[in-house]
């Protein structure tokens, strides 16, 4: 490990170090980001810390722990991306400066046990394991009832504001076989990537792409031995395990021949598409970054007309349905458009905008355990747009904004129900079927 006394910071040199030069401090970030909206502290918005990291690269400041937290009261929504005039990418900047600040101090235990134990194995079954017994045990929900959080630690006071549903035993990629073939001649192959929140908690997500998938005729490879996307050690500044990774999960894809990969993960999709390339500079990871789609993309961009024949004729009454964005589904993939299109074609439900669907959640892997009140108040906040819709149901394409929207619904008691996209399309086809 680099000692403290180490000046050189090469993790933001180079194509870090000119994103931070090029900024102009004109503040157009500021409005956009939902840390400085809840602050008003200039290191919470991007110019800040941009400032801090220059300051860092001239020496005029020495690396500490304080720094580190700024580095890390950031959710990496890109939202100061999209603003800013010059085209910097700020959040990259922000990941790259908590690598150099991990290779200084490590991470605390336990990051170091969830991002390396459990999402650094190369299975993804301990994981599922761990939570599920938590889960049935209700040991998060006692947690909560008991005041045990706040004796605990912020981690524990974080699991019991999130809401998960009931998980299965079993993680998804031991229930399904790796290959999966449509009733009739495939039409295309296609790589499933699960990732950990489908392989573990919400494994309904994953059915329901895998069944989606199978109606319209693909063969399905979920390719064993794939593991966590890594976008979990990106955001923790964990670049050694990030690499692991991809080199893990490219391998394992590479073997197969698909005409497309999968991924029913906002944040898992942005890592394939956008970090896995930006990390690794190698053209086959960029090759393979090219084949990823976002499940809503895929379907809605190829099979829009498909699947519109493959829903159910007889609909008596229209559920009321909103939709979120996530920050790593709409700006850092650009699929916007593609899931709402979904939603209009399924004659259940009726499809509302929430003002202000854009803005995050809240949720931000360690930013949430570091930076609770901020980040609750960001979900509080979504809370109310939504209900404003009167909607029943809010759609979206993020196992971390479905935990932390979901939570901060349950915590005003309203009964309001999460559902990934996919979900509602599956429970539309099974309609049609008489299922
Ligand atoms: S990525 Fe989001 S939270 Fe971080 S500085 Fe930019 S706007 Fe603010
Ligand atoms: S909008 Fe861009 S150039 Fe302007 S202060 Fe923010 S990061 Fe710098
Ligand atoms: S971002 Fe998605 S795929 Fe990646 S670790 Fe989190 S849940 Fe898993």
């Amino acid at each position: 490990m680099t000692t403290s006394n180490d000046k050189t910071l090469p993790l933001i040199e180079g194509y870090y170090e000119e994103q931070i030069i090029q900024c102009m401090k004109c503040g157009m970030c500021q409005s956009t980001c939902p840390v400085y909206y809840e602050d008003s502290l200039e290191t919470g918005c991007a110019r800040g810390k941009l400032a801090l990291s220059e300051a860092l690269l001239h020496g005029k400041l020495e690396p500490n722990h304080k720094i580190e937290m700024i580095f890390n009261k950031c959710l990496l929504c890109h939202a100061c991306a999209q603003a800013c005039p010059v085209g910097l990418s700020p959040d990259k900047v922000f990941a790259a400066a908590r690598a150099e600040m991990v290779k200084r101090y490590d991470m605390p235990w336990i990051k170091s046990v969830i991002y390396r134990k459990l999402l650094g194995q190369g299975k993804l079954s301990s994981l599922t394991g761990a939570i599920s017994l938590a889960n049935r045990l209700k040991l998060f929900s006692l947690a909560r009832s008991l005041s045990i959080p706040k004796m605990l630690g912020k981690s524990v006071e974080r699991l019991s504001f999130i809401d998960l549903p009931d998980i299965p035993s079993r993680p998804f990629m031991d229930r399904f076989p790796e290959v999966l073939e449509p009733k009739a001649k495939p039409i295309g192959t296609v790589g499933y990537f699960v990732g950990c929140a489908q392989n573990s908690v919400f494994q309904d997500v994953a059915e329901a792409s895998v069944n989606v998938l199978l109606s319209l005729g693909y063969r399905v490879i979920i390719p064993k031995g794939q593991g966590c996307c890594g976008f979990p050690h990106y955001g923790a500044g964990d670049f050694e395990t990030l690499k692991q990774k991809i080199a893990q999960n490219s391998s394992v894809f590479k073997k197969h021949k698909l005409d497309a990969i999968i991924i029913s993960c906002a944040t898992g999709g942005s890592g394939l598409k956008d970090v896995y390339p930006e990390i690794t500079k190698q053209d086959d990871i960029t090759t393979l970054g090219a084949k990823v789609y976002d499940v809503s993309e895929f379907l809605a961009q190829k099979h829009l007309k498909d699947l519109k024949k493959m829903m159910p004729k007889n609909t008596k009454e229209k559920i009321k349905v909103t939709y979120h964005d996530a920050c790593h589904l709409n700006r850092l993939q650009g699929v916007a458009s593609q899931p709402r299109d979904l939603l209009n074609i399924m004659p259940s439900y009726e499809f509302v905008e929430m003002e202000n669907s854009t803005k995050c959640c809240g949720e931000g892997g360690g930013f949430t355990v570091y930076y609770q009140e901020i980040s609750t108040n960001v979900a509080n906040r979504k809370r109310e747009t939504i209900k404003n819709t009167g909607a029943k149901i809010v759609a979206l394409g993020c196992p971390g904004c479905r935990a932390q929207i979901s939570g901060a619904l349950k915590q005003d008691g309203l009964n309001i129900d999460t559902r990934h996209t996919v979900c509602l399309l599956w429970d539309e086809i099974k309609k049609s079927n008489g299922k």
